[in-house]
């Protein structure tokens, strides 16, 4: 290429610039600066509306997913979601373009409806919208109806649905939305006074981990609690490799769905991601209802063995009770590795509360608390939990924050690790610390979300994780006189 051809470019920036902003980005005076921001997100540490409503839509017995709105987005949770579990995340959609934008989008519903039926032969179609149809007002209700007055869709097929704008909550908000509409749609006639299933209804919230499922199946199944797990998402997205692809795995059966407000009793694993839910089952199902603690550690996971144990007069197991005490002793082993080290922490608010319990139980100290999108109830809850504990003491929890913010905060106040999902990992590599990777989405290392990290077992799980990797570091770095067979 000539000289006189040589692209120019419009902005260029000396190198010696480069090296200044990189520095100034670790510093205070920026720190401050960044959390000044109001105006602009950068790297969230959550996901949209209506993926939640998609884990839930995924989570029932011959459920199509049916995303109304636009192709990208809905290509979007599926791949999280393909990524996340490495199996196959089936959604369908009905692909809102330009003219869906101005004219609104109920042809597209109908067409997409009419496909998605004749193709995949679903027992019951949820749909959820992206943030174009609700910026547009596209109404979901008349149009569905619409759909089935005009013969698209047989007026028997299921269709609970739910709004999910992005712009106005997460993919917590966007579970509550639709699991509360498809129970709503599910149970529906279904009430019988003074009938009782005997079962216990599980709801275990947003969690993208299929261990964690299994786990509260397995610890009711050891004390002899029928139960149903509701939006039961572990054998749809953990399926085994037999050679044949199946369309519909698993998922909770519509039956035992529809019967579960007749339940001996419901509880919620997760109070923040299931707060209309939950106000709406305490005003229509029977038996008793409770919501707990995700049980992180030893201390939350007795507060939820002695729950069910009140709840269905059932004494406590041995097996659960050996479990105990090997976590017990596990604990027990690996706290000096982590007793005073300092965390930083991201995630959803129901998780953040289980990982700082645990973290305080093992006497390590959440340093650096951070909910990207939450509210001052829950800022309150977690600063109480902070003070319940000496090793509390001088760790801040910060609400409506990103993992931009996260970055500052570890440049300027050091920690020893941090605790998120995959999108933390600039934030870690530009702090040189190690990412334990717990929480939604993980999709750069694999089979994490088939690891439980509650109950005696995830509490044994994550503190091997951690003290591990600490050790691995202190092999890794410490000069020749100090590496040691023995750690
Ligand atoms: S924020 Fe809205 S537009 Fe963007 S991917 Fe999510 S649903 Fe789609």
């Amino acid at each position: 290429m000539s000289a006189e051809a040589a692209i120019k470019l419009v902005t260029e920036t000396p190198p010696e610039e480069i090296e200044r902003v990189k520095e100034w980005i670790n510093t205070e005076e920026y720190k401050e600066k960044n959390f000044e921001r109001t105006a602009l997100v950068v790297n969230p540490a959550h996901a949209c509306q209506p993926l939640g409503a998609q884990m839930v839509a995924t989570g029932f017995e011959g459920a199509l997913p049916f995303v109304h709105g636009s192709q990208g987005c809905a290509s979007y949770f599926r791949s999280t979601f393909s990524r996340h579990y490495r199996e196959p995340a089936a959604a369908t959609c009905d692909a809102m373009t330009e003219d869906g934008a101005v004219f609104g989008g109920q042809n597209n519903l109908f067409e997409g409806l009419e496909n998605a039926y004749a193709l995949y032969k679903p027992k019951m179609i949820p749909v959820y919208t992206t943030c174009m149809p609700e910026v547009i007002g596209d109404d979901l209700t008349a149009f569905i109806k619409n759909a089935k007055l005009q013969g698209h869709l047989p007026e028997e097929v299921l269709t609970p649905y739910a709004n999910t704008p992005s712009f106005n909550g997460t993919h917590i908000h966007g579970y509550d939305a639709m699991l509360k509409s498809v129970l709503e749609t599910l149970t529906e006639g279904q009430s019988i006074e003074g009938k009782c299933t005997g079962k216990l209804n599980i709801i275990p919230g947003f969690d993208g981990n299929v261990g964690n499922l299994r786990e509260y199946k397995r610890i009711c199944e050891l004390m002899g609690i029928p139960y149903t797990m509701l939006a039961d998402v572990s054998d749809v997205f953990d399926s085994g490799c037999d050679g044949e692809y199946k369309l519909y795995p698993g998922g909770t059966k519509l039956e035992d769905a529809a019967e579960s407000i007749n339940g001996k009793a419901t509880i919620s694993f997760q109070k923040y991601s299931s707060v209309t839910t939950m106000k709406w089952i305490e005003s229509e199902y029977t038996g008793e209802k409770a919501i707990l603690p995700m049980p992180f550690g030893v201390k939350k996971t007795d507060e939820l063995i002695l729950k069910l144990s009140e709840m269905f007069d059932k004494p406590v197991p041995e097996q659960l009770k050996k479990e105990r005490a090997l976590a017990v002793d596990a604990m027990t082993d690996a706290q000096q590795y982590l007793h005073g080290k300092k965390f930083a922490i991201a995630g959803d608010p129901d998780y953040l509360l289980g990982l700082v319990s645990f973290l305080l139980e093992m006497g390590a100290r959440p340093w650096h608390v951070l909910c990207s999108r939450s509210t001052k109830k829950f800022k309150k809850e977690m600063d109480a939990l902070l003070e319940s504990s000496p090793f509390g003491e001088g760790c801040t929890c910060y609400i409506n924050k990103d993992l931009w913010h996260m970055r500052s905060l570890l440049v300027t106040d050091p920690v020893d690790g941090i605790i998120g999902d995959t999108h933390a990992k600039w934030a870690a590599r530009d702090a040189n610390i190690p990412l334990f990777r717990i929480g939604f989405p993980i999709i750069d290392r694999v089979n994490l979300h088939r690891t439980p990290v509650i109950g005696y077992n995830g509490a044994i799980s994550m503190l091997t994780m951690i003290a591990n990797k600490f050790l691995d570091i202190k092999d890794e770095t410490c000069e020749d006189q100090w590496f040691e067979m023995m750690r």
